[in-house]
């Protein structure tokens, strides 16, 4: 499987374009020899961005998706040929509001579960407006402006988003570490975990600002309800 390289660049705001070479076509896709680019996971979208041959022609890839290879859709694959060397540039705003909403949201699970012992059971991250779904024992307890104040607390404390490469026993016996459930279906032994200090511990493979500061504070949005025990909640930044 081809090395997740946005994995190995922390912070994952501001990201530097590339050169890679073309590995792969298909009618609706190209494949580089290595790509920065998140691809679409976690709830969080893949990244969107240019590519830009030799002669300084660019053409748009649309939302970069998940696989043995991470796939770069694009328009006129066939325009390439295997073996060519590209630059590949990442839509850094776009990418940047991921991160810092995927951020915010490893905080808003934390305290919700902290406060309520509700847990993350999914979310849609968006540039400007996302969705977290928690799943309480008993949902009239939920007091929106309870969670906020706790997330905007810690994204205006200048908290520490640091990342480790921790054994997978070493993550399992942990007593801190939070969502291990699905552990089970992430290979290797050596897995990647972050840790929003004092707030957050967990394995995952999203991008992460490198302080809580960089974000905005948060602004509750509104709630539906979604079957027993189930609130989606949706914020934004308050910007
Ligand atoms: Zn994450």
């Amino acid at each position: 499987m081809q090395e997740k390289l946005h994995m190995t660049r922390h912070p994952g705001i501001n990201p530097p374009e590339f050169e890679a070479n073309i590995v792969g076509i298909t009618d609706s896709a190209l494949f580089l020899s290595e790509s920065y680019c998140y691809p679409r996971g976690g709830g969080q979208p893949g990244d969107t961005g240019k590519i830009i041959k030799a002669d300084g022609e660019i053409s748009d890839y649309t939302e970069v998706l998940p696989g043995e290879m991470i796939a770069h859709p694009i328009e006129n694959p066939l325009d390439f040929v295997i073996g060519e060397k590209i630059l590949c540039q990442i839509d850094s705003e776009r990418r940047n509001a991921h991160t810092m909403m995927h951020t915010s949201q490893h905080i808003v699970s934390a305290l919700a579960e902290d406060i309520w012992g509700a847990e993350t059971v999914g979310n849609q991250l968006g540039a400007i407006q996302s969705r977290i779904d928690l799943l309480f024992d008993d949902k009239s307890k939920f007091d929106p402006v309870e969670l906020v104040n706790a997330v905007n607390t810690v994204l205006s404390s200048s908290t520490a988003v640091n990342i480790h490469k921790w054994d997978r026993n070493m993550i399992l016996e942990h007593e801190q570490m939070r969502h291990t459930k699905f552990l089970h279906k992430i290979p290797g032994d050596i897995l990647r975990v972050v840790e929003i200090e004092g707030v957050d511990l967990c394995p995952c493979a999203g991008t992460h600002v490198s302080n809580t500061s960089r974000i905005p504070t948060l602004r509750y949005v509104g709630k539906k309800n979604k079957g027993k025990g189930r609130l989606r909640l949706a914020f934004e930044f308050d910007l």
